[in-house]
């Protein structure tokens, strides 16, 4: 592992620093009584239908709420709207993975720190701000704002020309090889997957899988470190 080499450490945010279920459980007991009340089903009905949605789909599923209104035949674009507000105003108490905060702190001494994260950007900055880890990235990519989502490279080339480095300076640690890893290793970036459970049994395509992996966030200390 050449870490020597290495100037900046990028990082993906949901189930790489944190279990994003804590976001979903919070998120769930606010949103399935909101949608129980323009329904005449009760909220545990609706939550179960979230939760198993989540299951079958997986947490990085975009049209989770789309699905839920439609199957209750409630017009999307009416309550749509509401319905995400409540998703990214909720103020649960969020833990990063074990590990994961000492590991940015020891990190940040040695590199330059970024964050790419997919999804709205005020959700995103919601989990930054409750996860209490804004300080420690000297840049915050939302790449939902961009032309091109993860998993095109554009975000990560457009991370890499603010930090003013060249691709083979720089690493992305993240935990879904469908986003994560064929923008970065197209350009030559270091790729490094963090095992998340729900990928296990998913085949990955040549090319969009990491370098190197990991089983926990606090791993990557043993390669960056
Ligand atoms: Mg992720």
């Amino acid at each position: 592992m050449p870490a020597c080499d290495l100037e900046v450490v990028a990082f993906d945010l949901d189930n790489t620093l944190y279990d994003e279920t804590q976001y979903f459980d919070a998120a769930f007991a606010v949103v399935a009584p909101y949608v129980a009340s323009l329904t005449e089903k009760c909220a545990a009905e609706i939550e179960a239908r979230l939760v198993a949605i989540v299951q079958a789909k997986g947490r990085h599923y975009h049209r989770l709420f789309t699905d839920v209104l439609e199957e209750y035949r409630l017009p999307v674009e009416r309550h749509l709207p509401e319905v995400l507000a409540r998703f990214r105003g909720i103020r649960p108490r969020l833990a990063l993975f074990a590990g994961a905060r000492a590991l940015l702190d020891d990190l940040r001494a040695r590199y330059r720190l970024g964050l790419i994260t997919s999804g709205m950007q005020a959700v995103q900055e919601n989990k930054v701000a409750l996860l209490g880890i804004g300080d420690c990235f000297d840049r915050v990519v939302y790449s939902s704002t961009l032309p091109e989502n993860k998993p095109s490279a554009l975000p990560f080339r457009h991370c890499l020309e603010s930090f003013g480095v060249v691709p083979g300076r720089a690493a992305y640690v993240g935990d879904n090889p469908l986003h994560d890893f064929h923008g970065p290793n197209q350009l030559g970036m270091l790729t490094i997957r963090v095992r998340n459970r729900e990928f296990d049994g998913i085949p990955v395509a040549s090319g969009w899988d990491a370098r190197h992996r990991v089983e926990c966030v606090a791993d990557v200390r043993r390669l960056l470190l």
